[in-house]
Parts: C-alpha cells; sequence; structure tokens
C-alpha cells in the first residue's frame, strides 16, 4: 500500500520501508538490485513479495533483516518492528532475528544445523533468546514440533534434519523459526522446493499459524498460484521495484500493470479454463545497466513513447492499490 494511504508509525506497524535501494559494487559493474521500494505491513497482515527470478525479492528480504554482506550499499529507511535497522549493532541484530523477528528459506539446510537432533536446535533457540531452564526449552521444543503438526512429534525430538522427509525438515525449520514466538515472520519461497502436494499442505499450515499467532508474515514468491493462497496484499516486483501493490483478490482478478497481467497470463490458476497460457516475451533488462525509463517498458505491449525517458512515480488507486506505470499517471 502506497505511503499516503498508510497511518503514520504505531504499535501494530511491523514494517514500513522507504525508498529502500541497495546496490552491489564491484570492480567491474555496480549492480542495482532494489531501486526504491517502499513496503508496510501491520501486525497480523501477510504481504506477498512476488515476482520473477532476480527481481529483488530476496535482497529486499534481507535487507529488512540486516542480513546483507557488509559490501551491499543501502540507502532509504527501514524501519522493523520500531527498530531501525541499518543502525542496529551486530549483536541487537542477532538478539533480533530469531527473537522478535524470524525468517524461514527455500533450503531448509541453510536453517536447520546437519549435526544436532531437530530437539536440541528448538531447545536451544529458545534458550539463546529466554531466560528458562533445560526442560522448559525442551517442553517448548515438543510443543513446537506439534505446533507445526509434525506427526509422532516426541519421537522427531531425537531426530536429525537429514532423517526427515523434505516435508517435515520444512516444518522443523518453521518450528525453529517460531521458537521466540516472533511478531514478524520473513519467509523466501519456503514452498518452492517442495512437490505440489506438500507445497499446499505448509501453505495451509503457515496460513493456520499466522492466524493463530497473530503474526505479520512477508511471503517472497515467483507463484502467482502460492500468493493467491496465503496474501492479503501483493507487491509485484519488477527489477527491483514495486511496480503494483494491492489487495491480492483484486489484483488477481484485474491486475493494473502491464506486467503484472502478464504474470497471471502465464500462470495456471482458477479461471483460467478454456484461456491460453501466455508468456512474457523478452527477458528482464540488466541490472548493472538499467533504462532510465520504465524497466518493464522493452517488453510491454501498451508502450508508449513516455514510458522510456522517466520511471513512472507511484499512483494511488481506488481500493488501496498502487500502481507504478504511465497509463495511470
Ligand atoms: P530474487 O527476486 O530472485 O530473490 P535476488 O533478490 O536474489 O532476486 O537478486 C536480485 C539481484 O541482486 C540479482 O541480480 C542478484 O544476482 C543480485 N545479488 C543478490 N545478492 C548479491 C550479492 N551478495 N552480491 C552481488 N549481487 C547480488
Ligand atoms: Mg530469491
Amino acid at each position: 500500500m502506497s505511503a499516503a494511504l498508510k497511518p503514520e508509525t504505531t504499535d501494530s506497524v511491523l514494517i514500513r520501508a522507504r525508498n529502500l535501494t541497495v546496490q552491489f559494487v564491484s570492480r567491474d559493474a555496480t549492480v542495482s538490485a532494489v531501486n526504491g521500494v517502499d513496503l508496510d505491513l501491520m501486525q497480523g497482515e501477510t504481504l506477498c513479495i512476488l515476482g520473477e527470478s532476480g527481481s529483488g525479492k530476496s535482497v529486499t528480504l534481507r535487507a529488512l533483516m540486516g542480513l546483507l554482506p557488509k559490501r551491499a550499499r543501502i540507502g532509504g529507511e527501514i524501519m522493523v518492528a520500531g527498530h531501525d535497522v541499518a543502525r542496529m549493532s551486530e549483536s541487537q541484530l542477532s538478539d533480533f532475528r530469531g527473537g522478535e523477528v524470524a525468517m524461514i528459506f527455500q533450503e531448509p539446510m541453510t536453517a536447520l544445523d546437519p549435526v544436532f537432533t531437530v530437539g536440541r536446535q528448538i531447545a536451544e533457540t529458545v534458550q539463546r533468546h529466554e531466560r528458562v531452564s533445560r526442560s522448559a526449552a525442551n517442553a517448548r521444543a515438543l510443543e513446537l514440533l506439534e505446533l507445526v503438526q509434525i506427526p509422532s512429534a516426541k519421537r522427531r525430538l531425537e531426530a536429525y534434519p537429514h532423517e526427515l522427509s523434505g516435508g517435515l525438515r520444512q516444518r522443523a525449520m518453521i518450528a525453529v523459526a517460531l521458537a521466540c514466538r516472533p511478531k514478524l515472520l520473513l519467509a523466501d519461497e519456503p514452498t518452492t522446493a517442495l512437490d505440489a502436494t506438500v507445497q499446499i499442505q505448509v501453505l495451509l499450515l503457515l496460513r493456520e499459524l499466522q492466524e493463530r499467532l497473530r503474526m505479520g508474515v512477508v511471503f517472497v514468491t515467483h507463484d502467482l498460484g502460492v500468493a493467491g493462497e496465503i496474501a492479503d496484499r501483493v507487491a509485484v516486483m519488477y527489477a527491483g521495484r514495486v511496480v503494483e501493490q494491492g489487495p491480492v483478490a483484486a489484483l488477481m482478478a484485474g491486475p493494473l500493470h502491464p506486467y503484472a497481467n502478464g504474470l497471471l497470463g502465464a500462470t495456471v490458476h482458477a479461471g483460467m479454463r478454456g484461456k491460453r497460457l501466455t508468456t512474457i516475451p523478452g527477458a528482464p533488462p540488466s541490472l548493472e545497466a538499467l533504462p532510465p525509463g520504465c524497466a518493464f517498458a522493452p517488453r510491454c505491449s501498451e508502450v508508449m513513447s513516455g514510458c522510456v525517458a522517466e520511471v513512472p512515480r507511484p499512483t494511488v488507486m481506488p481500493g488501496e492499490r498502487m500502481v507504478r506505470c504511465w497509463k495511470y499517471g
């Protein structure tokens, strides 16, 4: 949702990012991965960041967690759970991560340690952030495995990550992430590597947990169908910019931006019967040499002469929607 539609910071605001930019500078090139992103998230809300590979979704999420490498050049304002992420020290950041804010990834082995049992990892995460006894932490580990609906949870406490199936491993990672009752969960394509049926189960679980725990969730995906299952709001990214943002139902019923429209045409979804799947011709621009105008203009079927001259500004549309396209403003 655009800045203009949101109240100023209150307790229930979990994320407020303004004009977020991230560049990776090396001797040979500057990669402009994120190019002026505004994001807002309220408590209890699920925002999907949707976009194809390389559009800057993971870099945006990592910026919110203060997880970018030192050589990344970061600009703009990033407030997360009341903290100015850019000003936090490493030790403040490590309390913040896994405490108030947790993250889950596509590959659970990036979050799970292969040499410790699942139960021990959850208990240690709890003890790292809270003053509780070992036995209380173990009891919490069992509760968490039950919460994420791992069957025979008691027995699974003693399992090593490699002994679990992909779907159960993903659930174990979610249990670790929830160990300290985060207010905010950032999820980076956590179901992408799973088989379709397991993917749906994990999505349903995440939605149920989000409601039960009243968490704010930012869920990154390249799959519009996944966004439709889990999101309240969707932000569509292209070449490091949010080109459209709005409530998921409205966006799926009638996308405003030609790129969002193209994505919808390229996705198998309900209401699709009898329609042909289409693809968007061309490829995204190089982030080392972005065009001066709209980054989608070279692929856009509705391109106008002004589109190549200047990056479109955000236009607020009825129904709490925002679009960055010269068609509208
Ligand atoms: P995605 O939308 O697929 O998650 P990313 O956010 O991972 O895309 O990446 C956006 C762009 O930033 C890509 O061009 C990627 O190569 C680049 N990038 C990401 N991380 C780094 C890094 N640590 N160093 C240099 N470039 C990076
Ligand atoms: Mg990614």
